[in-house]
């Protein structure tokens, strides 16, 4: 089978690493990719936005399978416009239609959804600048700190937690006003939650699923989860809090009744949910759903599946995924991601990458690289992530931070404190 993914991060070099050990794969292609997807893969130029492009691209290369890693062309839908062509209907192609997307696309639409199903969620309400003295009398009745949530895509920094009144009065009025452009045109306003966060990831085909398994990743740039936030720092999985009583909860209260729902609208579903949990003392809520894998989370939760990914993305397109036996490796697997000084802020690119070949006993994914002439350079804010395993995942980070100081380039930066809070 020839498959081609869409992406150029850590997220799709995992899948490239899983894909191409699979006895079905044939021809592997990534688009755009990175230099790691180019050792195992055929990079193409190509821009995952531009449907026509990538439609070309699949029908010239005989391409069975399309997996999409990142959330944009999901939301621009993709899918849809694949499904909807006579010529690409066939086409295999992993991911939600528009209308799933949305689950990721407006923070408005995932609440209404939850609030539909009885899905644990914080209270909320929702405010566009006509309704902004409403805003503020809804954030009166709340107590701090305040949770404002712009409803589109705003790259991951749409979300402000703010302790007090006035200053989250100032916020709504700004977010309402085009602070995050069209993406803030309504606003979501929620209660805090007071607790501990892990990712729950599901495959799904639209009725059945699979769960996969459990990840914490790290999102601020500085240890003890201080400062910016970034794209993911590293990870870990799975969640030693996520214990079989918390599972059960999630399943049941979580995960089902968002497949129940996402069958009852006739979601043309075919893909990963990723659902963003905090639990609270015992009890989980749901904090966001995003509409593909998370990155740095894919980097140890796939290592971790021993089941053929092509048998199980074919199980999910063919709406099969109840007949599929999932395998999971039980060794905690985990990840360091190494990132270019001054990220999340501005940072250089170009520097020249060293120490790859020396790393041993890990798994070496590439996010932001490229190949300049026959050196790897850095080429983005998160550069590589470490992947290893261990009996628990002390032993596992002992190993990626051992590899990561085996890598070097010019102001490499990664955090030594993954898992900090974990024991
Ligand atoms: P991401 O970059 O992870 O996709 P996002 O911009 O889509 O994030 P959310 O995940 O909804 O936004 O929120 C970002 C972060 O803000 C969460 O990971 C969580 O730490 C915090 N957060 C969001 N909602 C709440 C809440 N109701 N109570 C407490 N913290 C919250």
């Amino acid at each position: 089978m020839n498959i081609l993914i869409l992406g150029s991060g850590g997220r799709e070099h995992t899948f490239a690493y899983n894909i191409v050990r699979s006895d079905k794969c044939e021809k592997l292609y990534v688009a755009p990719g990175n230099a790691g997807t180019g050792e195992i893969a055929e990079n193409l130029d190509v821009d995952p936005m531009d449907f026509a492009a990538v439609a070309k691209t699949a029908l010239e290369k005989n391409v069975h399978m399309i997996v999409v890693g990142p959330e944009d062309p999901l939301v621009k839908g993709i899918v849809d416009y694949f499904i909807q062509d006579e010529k690409l209907k066939d086409i295999m192609i992993i991911g939600p239609d528009k209308r799933g997307a949305l689950l990721e696309g407006s923070k408005e639409r995932a609440k209404e959804f939850m609030a539909l199903y009885n899905i644990p969620t914080a209270a909320y309400e929702s405010f566009s600048l006509q309704s902004l003295e409403a805003g503020y009398s809804f954030l009166e009745k709340l107590n701090p700190p305040y949770v404002l949530k712009a409803d589109g895509l705003a790259g991951g920094k749409g979300v402000l937690i703010l302790d007090s009144l006035s200053q989250a009065k100032i916020e709504l009025k700004s977010m309402l006003s085009g602070k995050f452009g069209s993406a803030s045109d309504k606003v979501v306003i929620e209660e805090f939650l007071d607790g501990i966060e892990l990712s729950v990831f599901v495959l799904t085909d639209g009725e059945n699923y699979q769960l996969l398994p459990t990840a914490k990743d790290y999102k601020r740039i500085g240890e003890g989860d201080k400062g910016l936030n970034t794209g993911g720092m590293g990870a870990v999985s799975p969640v030693p809090f996520a214990d079989v009583e918390l599972m059960q909860k999630i399943e049941e209260r979580i995960v089902k009744p968002t497949v129940n729902g996402i069958k009852e609208e006739g979601i043309n579903y075919k893909g990963f949910v990723f659902i963003g949990i905090i639990k609270v003392q015992d009890e989980p809520y749901v904090i966001e759903y995003n509409v593909r894998m998370g990155d740095p989370e894919t980097e140890v939760v796939f290592p971790r599946i021993k089941t053929d990914l092509i048998d199980l993305l074919e199980a999910t397109w063919n709406k099969t995924l109840n007949k599929v036996k999932l395998e999971i490796d039980e060794r905690a697997a985990t990840t360091v991601m190494t990132v270019s000084g001054g990220y999340p802020g501005s940072y250089e690119k170009g520097k020249i990458i060293e120490g790859i070949e020396t790393i041993e006993g890990s798994i070496v994914f590439h996010a932001g690289t490229r190949m300049k002439e026959d050196k790897i350079v850095t080429n983005g804010g998160r550069v590589i992530a470490i992947t290893s395993f261990g009996k628990d995942y002390k032993e596992a980070l002992k190993k990626s931070y051992q590899n990561a100081d085996k890598l070097h380039f010019d102001k490499m930066y990664f955090r030594k404190d993954i898992g900090f809070d974990l024991s």
